[in-house]
């Protein structure tokens, strides 16, 4: 059946005739055909190899075509393709519990969806309802997802055309040290005042109107900022003095993106909720969820949780989860992303930092790097404006893919996130090309 799919012309075409893209004005697309893929690499319609530094939406956490994780869904295709919620089935049942054995604390009870977005809806119903409260608060520079509450929880502009004001959401200012909203010069400075900031949000906005906070551990699409050691063990405690749930949005920092399991990890905390997807199994078929911890789970002991899904828990992307994990444990992953964020990665972003005075920030930890690209380093002045792009930016963008690099862009940012199991010389090879490419594009003007 899939003969006819595989002329990379024709698949061009028809997808410029049928295929509608994501967040995009349709017209003036001209995407990438990709026709094959392996490891940290894929290859374009014209048989050209490029590596992967972007993990595709930073989800091939174990790169493309993993052995393991593909023999799974086979073996799970062969076996039982699918069955509804609501019966038990071995794979989703392994895969629950695999998840529960590395989530943080009590979050022991998984709650399946489809991806991140609707991770972040069901979290954030099951807050409103266990807490009776309503008002949820997240950061400016934040992403969590497509759908209209999770769009409107969003702090970027993709929020804008869907804001109507009518979705309970109050933004605030997370730690951002390199362009500090508080006028901070050094972490502990800026971990106080946005500590100090988001207390004063909660208090002006009404404790008592507040479910939940919604935080990524990691900040990642908005430019993987680092919360500084101790933020968030005070957000934790101020939402504990509020009575306000903790939601953990890790569905990008998650499944040893940040060279831990989870990245709340780094600041040894527990939140009441803990929403994941991409990682959890590559990607390789869609799934995402909520981990939940034992107070809310009680809250749906003995009353109906108001939510559900067609495809929760759906056996093949389950069957991925539970490869892509014990794969995980078996080769030491979330180490060796952990290694090659501090011996090869950050060292190799840092040297080139040097070379190139384009690059005003490295930040990121285990394969979760950004770089922050300015006109000039002491105004700091971004190399494309907040919300767009500029001729310098894509002609980065340019050269890195004629030097065979997929790079990962927003606004004026490079991140660097390949795959965790990526080998340390392609790494490497990766960060040179990036290097070559910026050298290119700056000499170009
Ligand atoms: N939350 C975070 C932190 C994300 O990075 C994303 C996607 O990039 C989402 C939520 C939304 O996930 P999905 O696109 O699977 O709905």
């Amino acid at each position: 059946d899939l003969e006819s799919t595989q002329d990379p012309r024709r698949a061009y075409d028809l997808d410029r005739a049928h295929v509608f893209h994501s967040w995009s004005a349709q017209a003036g697309l001209d995407p990438m055909v990709i026709t094959k893929a392996e490891g940290p690499h894929i290859w374009d319609a014209d048989g050209n190899r490029l590596l992967d530094f972007t993990s595709q939406l930073v989800y091939t956490n174990l790169g493309h075509q993993h052995p393991r994780i593909v023999a799974a869904i086979q073996e799970q295709a062969a076996s039982l393709c699918t069955v509804a919620p609501g019966y038990v089935n071995g794979a989703r049942s392994e895969a629950a519990r695999l998840i529960a054995s590395h989530t943080p604390g009590d979050l022991d009870h998984v709650f399946f969806t489809n991806g991140g977005a609707d991770a972040n809806e069901h979290a954030i119903r099951m807050a409103r309802l266990h807490t009776g409260k309503h008002k949820v608060l997240s950061t400016y520079r934040s992403y969590h997802g497509g759908t209209q509450l999770a769009v409107n929880v969003t702090g970027d502009p993709r929020r804008w055309p869907s804001d109507n004001g009518s979705s309970g959401t109050v933004h605030f200012f997370g730690p951002f040290l390199y362009r500090s909203p508080f006028h901070s010069t050094t972490e502990a400075q800026e971990c106080e005042r946005a500590l100090a900031h988001l207390e004063q949000v909660i208090t002006l906005e009404g404790p008592g109107t507040i479910a939940a906070v919604v935080l990524e551990s990691i900040p990642g699409t908005a430019g993987i900022m680092i919360p500084p050691p101790g933020y968030l063990t005070g957000v934790r405690e101020l939402c504990d003095r509020f009575g306000i749930m903790l939601i953990a949005d890790e569905v990008m920092s998650g499944f040893g993106r940040s060279g831990r399991w989870f990245a709340i990890e780094h600041d040894g905390v527990t939140p009441d909720l803990l929403t994941f997807a991409k990682g959890v199994n590559s990607g390789y078929v869609p799934l995402g969820g909520v981990a939940i911890s034992d107070a809310i789970y009680e809250t749906f002991a003995h009353r109906a949780y108001p939510g559900g899904l067609t495809y929760s828990g759906h056996p093949l992307a389950c069957a991925a989860a539970v490869a892509t994990i014990r794969t995980m444990e078996d080769d030491a992953v979330v180490e060796n992303a952990a290694r090659l964020g501090s011996d090869v990665i950050g060292p190799a972003l840092r040297e080139l930092s040097e070379q190139h005075d384009w690059i005003g920030e490295v930040r990121g930890t285990g394969c979760f790097w950004a770089l922050e690209l300015v006109a000039d380093r002491d105004t700091r002045e971004p190399l494309a404006p907040y919300g767009g792009s500029s001729p310098q930016m894509a002609a980065v963008l340019k050269a890195c893919r004629e030097e065979g690099l997929l790079p990962f862009a927003n606004y004026n940012r490079i991140h660097v996130v390949p795959p965790l199991n990526i080998g340390d010389d392609e790494a490497r090879e990766g960060i040179a090309k990036l290097g070559v490419a910026l050298a290119r594009a700056r000499a170009a003007g």
